[in-house]
């Protein structure tokens, strides 16, 4: 989505490169829609299950992926320019194919505004359309 090759997604995030990571970006890279965890361990080659959990988990916190987790299966997705450490933003929803059943990250004009009651605070919002996607649709 960001147009960035897996060197310079690990660079913008301040992720030091192991071959291990640049592995893992590249399969978030070429990915064209959100992938399962399972998806990603058939891409790796020679892996460790703890060392990709770890890798995961710091591409998750530095602002590099995001996970999508209201879609059955946890799906993870390449972010786009704007996240960074400890702070994702987004502006786009979750489409869900019921055809093809992937996932993709889409950009939309607006989001909705929720007003919460309150004592209610809202760290994130997720929006998942469910549909058919583009490619099904042709
Ligand atoms: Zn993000
Ligand atoms: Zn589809
Ligand atoms: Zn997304």
């Amino acid at each position: 989505v960001s147009g960035l090759n897996s060197i310079q997604v690990l660079k913008k995030h301040n992720l030091r490169n192991t071959p291990f990571r640049l592995q893992v970006a590249d399969v978030f890279v070429n990915a064209e829609a959100a992938i399962t965890l399972k998806e990603i361990e058939k891409k790796l080659k020679d892996f460790d299950r703890i060392t990709l959990y770890r890798t995961l988990k710091s591409f998750e916190q530095q602002g590099v992926i995001h996970k999508i987790a209201s879609t059955g299966e946890p799906k993870y997705a390449l972010c786009q320019d704007k996240c960074e450490e400890d702070h994702h933003h987004h502006d786009h929803i979750h489409f869900h194919c019921d055809s093809c059943a992937k996932t993709f990250c889409v950009d939309v004009d607006s989001l909705p505004g929720i007003k919460l009651p309150e004592n209610y605070s809202m760290k994130e919002l997720e929006i998942i359309v469910k549909g058919t996607c583009s490619k099904c649709n042709n």
